[in-house]
């Protein structure tokens, strides 16, 4: 009898459990109350950004380019094409935001790189040369060349070519001195010794001294005119914030972007 009543108890006291824990699991998991919604017909939320505009495809050869002249810093042509350059990346954060810009465009630019910085970011390297963008030479180390040997210069030419090559595949075929320093002899034997024309520039923003975007963005959609070969540089993020405003502004104006070597395939008079 009293095992019994032992056992009865034993099982009013699990049940008891059993109990209780299904009352708090059922009051966890109940579901909340339905909330009404309507909606509101009433409001649209704004295109913060107009469709972007989009460059054409040019068929223009890219290789080999029609360059019979040591440089140029344009093309004297009446064809609406254009060139952007951009100098001294790759950037690690600003060439990726600049390249998604271009790619959105349908936009071709000239990277003149410099060797540092490829040996750095390699992928960026690759990725310039994957969406179809030119790669030009632009040194090792950023120096005046205008003030060194011809040995030196050429270490500096060589070892920017052999990094861009062993990275990517993909050979120079313009060069870009930088601070645009090169005397005219220099000039001259690198075009015989390389192929490479010295490449200028007709549109200066002037975007290194940090003007701001808006600024930057003007200077260039006002002083483009067919043939130009633009400067700018995406190592700024300035530079790159005032590409939208830049691009679109070119587009409108009915300008077409070709890579440099498509530039000279217009021809054209040393400049
Ligand atoms: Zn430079």
């Amino acid at each position: 009898m009293i095992k019994r009543r032992s056992s009865i108890l034993a099982t009013l006291s699990v049940l008891t459990v059993l109990v209780s824990c299904s009352a708090k699991e059922t009051a966890v998991v109940a579901p909340p109350a339905p909330v009404k919604t309507v909606a509101n017909t009433a409001h649209r939320t704004p295109s913060i950004r107009p469709p972007a505009l989009r460059n054409p495809s040019v068929n223009l050869s890219n290789s080999p380019f029609n360059s019979t002249k040591v440089s140029y810093s344009r093309i004297p042509t009446a064809a609406p094409y254009i060139a952007m350059t951009f100098d001294d990346g790759p950037h690690p954060v600003y060439t990726p935001r600049l390249l998604d810009m271009l790619r959105k465009r349908n936009i071709k630019a000239t990277f003149y790189v410099v060797g540092t910085n490829v040996k750095r970011y390699p992928s960026i390297i690759r990725r310039i040369v994957a969406e179809g963008h030119e790669i030009g030479n632009h040194t090792v180390n950023h120096p005046n060349l205008s003030k060194m040997s011809n040995s030196a210069v050429r270490n500096e030419l060589n070892g920017a070519r052999d990094s861009i090559v062993a990275i990517c595949g993909v050979k120079p075929r313009t060069m870009r001195p930088p601070y645009g320093a090169l005397t005219t002899s220099q000039r001259s034997w690198i075009h015989s010794e390389y192929g490479y024309p010295t490449i200028l520039w007709d549109v200066d923003p002037k975007d290194w001294q940090k003007p701001g975007a808006s600024v930057v963005a003007s200077r260039i959609v006002q002083g483009t005119r067919n043939g130009s070969i633009v400067l700018a540089h995406d190592i700024h993020q300035a530079t790159v914030d005032a590409m939208p405003a830049s691009l679109d502004g070119l587009l409108r104006k009915g300008f077409k972007f070709v890579t440099v070597s498509q530039l000279l395939s217009l021809g054209g008079t040393a400049q």
